[in-house]
């Protein structure tokens, strides 16, 4: 198909006059929790439109629990990380986790999905990734970026007329080309907010992912006691790159810096210039 000149070719996005509507992407009902929610909650706090979407219903993500059982109670998870995030929603999709393939169906979803936000900006991870459905959560992603502004597919949902700023989440995957950052957010202000987010996670913050990572004796069995241990094994060191995406945004505070989110634009979709997207991302 065409290159859609007339849509790329519109207006820019500015916060200061009108709500940007943000869907943000994961393959699990705890993805877009670890990549993105402090900057969800900056956008939140600054009266923007978050939607979180876990593209499979998490069904297979524990050691013990599996099907309808458990995606119930990840769904529940997702719900109440939503509202300590003070966003909009939190939608989990109805697939088989660790079974995702890219396909129509699943694309038809998604594209459903993006345009039912009528969002300004798609967040999802690269395609690059170690896990089969966050990879595939990336082409499915990907191969809506064009769809979702051609009204002759998924013809039932209204095709939006501008085309959206795809961006991808940070990862640490060097092949075939290492995470660039486009900007960066601090989360020094957010990052007990972001910490509270992942504590409703419990199925995976405190029983699955330490389970995996055989170290599953180390989660300590008092709530206070686990989150404190739930910040200092999510605190990362922030990567060189990062650190200068901090600095162009932040100049010498970014030094002092401790936790960050980074985000990268991906080539489809809209392509704002990096003053658009520094105006348009939180501080
Ligand atoms: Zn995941």
């Amino acid at each position: 198909m065409s290159i859609p000149v007339l849509l790329t070719a519109q207006s820019t996005i500015s916060p200061s006059d009108a709500k940007l509507r943000i869907i943000a992407i994961g393959a699990h009902p705890d993805d877009c929790d670890i990549k993105f929610a402090g900057t969800a909650a900056k956008f939140a706090k600054a009266g923007h439109l978050v939607k979180f979407l876990s593209v499979t219903n998490g069904d297979a993500g524990h050691q013990t629990q599996r099907g309808v059982e458990l995606a119930q109670r990840r769904r529940a998870e997702t719900q109440e990380s939503a509202r300590r995030l003070g966003i909009a929603e939190y939608e989990v999709l109805n697939n088989h986790d660790g079974m995702l393939t890219p396909s129509l169906e699943v694309r038809e979803q998604i594209i459903r999905a993006i345009r039912q936000w009528k969002a300004d900006i798609v967040i999802a991870p690269r395609t690059n990734d170690y896990h089969p459905d966050h990879r595939y959560t990336g082409v499915l992603v990907q191969d809506a970026a064009y769809m979702v502004v051609v009204p002759n597919v998924v013809p039932g949902v209204p095709a939006l007329r501008r085309n959206p700023v795809f961006m991808y989440y940070e990862d640490n995957f060097q092949e075939p080309t290492p995470f660039r950052p486009d900007v960066a957010v601090s989360l020094d202000d957010v990052w007990d907010l972001k910490i509270s987010a992942l504590d409703a996670q419990v199925s995976q913050m405190y029983e699955w992912l330490p389970w995996v990572d055989g170290r599953l004796a180390d989660v300590p069995t008092d709530p206070a006691a686990r989150r404190q241990w739930l910040s200092k094994t999510r605190s990362r060191p922030i990567s060189p790159a990062v650190r200068a995406a901090l600095e162009k945004r932040y100049g010498a505070d970014a030094a002092q810096i401790q936790h960050a989110e980074a985000f990268k634009l991906c080539e489809y979709g809209r392509r704002p210039d990096g003053e658009e997207l520094d105006r348009f991302f939180p501080r």
